[in-house]
């Protein structure tokens, strides 16, 4: 039967507001939508043109500021245009020219071992399965991520660097400390189609707001969701 048109009018009911103690599945589209709108440009800050660069880059990475990286890379990538010179380089003067990055010893011969890997076994190519990347002397994980995301547009899972570890952890996405847990936890939370973006949205959040070891809570744009903001 239809209603009486006296009846009064039911107004619909909005969804309840999430909280900071909500579980993650009920905040994190929370956590994308805002980040999204925040950091519209999110994307990788290292500069490339292939993808043996687009590798190197990311091994020179580690403990390192992107912005160091590609000051280091701009001379690096013209000195050594391609994997055979990585190959034949004199060992000591390639770790002088990746000394500011830090780690210059390993990382120096992780990118010599690589290159040598490379023309040996694949061609000259860089691999474009995850299988095949954590070989690589210095390729984790996360740097198989990377490479996989920005240089063939594959997505196997998520990179999970320092920003992207601190984040889950204080948004309370995750109670691990192992970045292969922490990556995870992420990809049961996450959509798919989802994975590669997260990474570069909490890198900017991180750098931006949620810092180490000081979050700028009050200016944070997730702080009401939460759970460990300092804002109450
Ligand atoms: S509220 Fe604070 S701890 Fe939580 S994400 Fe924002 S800055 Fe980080």
């Amino acid at each position: 039967m239809p209603p009486s048109p006296d009846a009064p009018a039911i107004k619909p009911s909005r969804p309840p507001r999430a909280r900071r103690t909500d579980p993650p599945e009920r905040r994190f589209p929370i956590i994308w939508r805002r980040l999204s709108q925040a950091y519209p440009d999110a994307k990788c800050a290292l500069n490339f043109s292939n993808p043996h660069e687009m590798l190197f880059a990311t091994i020179l990475s580690a403990q390192c500021t992107d912005a160091m990286v590609n000051k280091v890379t701009a001379k690096l990538f013209v000195k050594y245009p391609n994997l055979e010179d990585y190959a034949s380089a004199d060992p000591l003067e390639l770790q002088q020219d990746v000394k500011p990055t830090g780690f210059f010893r390993q990382k120096a011969k992780n990118l010599q071992a690589t290159a040598r890997v490379l023309l040996e076994e694949y061609g000259g190519r860089v691999p474009s399965t995850m299988a095949e990347l954590v070989t690589l002397p210095g390729a984790a994980r996360k740097t198989a991520n990377i490479v996989l995301g920005n240089s063939f547009g594959k997505v196997e899972g998520i990179a999970v660097d320092t920003h992207v570890r601190r984040l889950s952890q204080r948004l309370g996405l995750t109670t691990n400390e192992d970045p292969v847990k922490i990556e995870q936890d992420l990809m049961a939370l996450v959509p798919k189609n989802r994975w590669f973006r997260l990474s570069y949205l909490f890198i900017e959040h991180g750098r931006a707001i949620c810092k180490a070891p000081t979050p700028k809570c009050g200016e944070c744009v997730l702080s009401g969701i939460c759970p460990s903001s300092q804002v109450r």
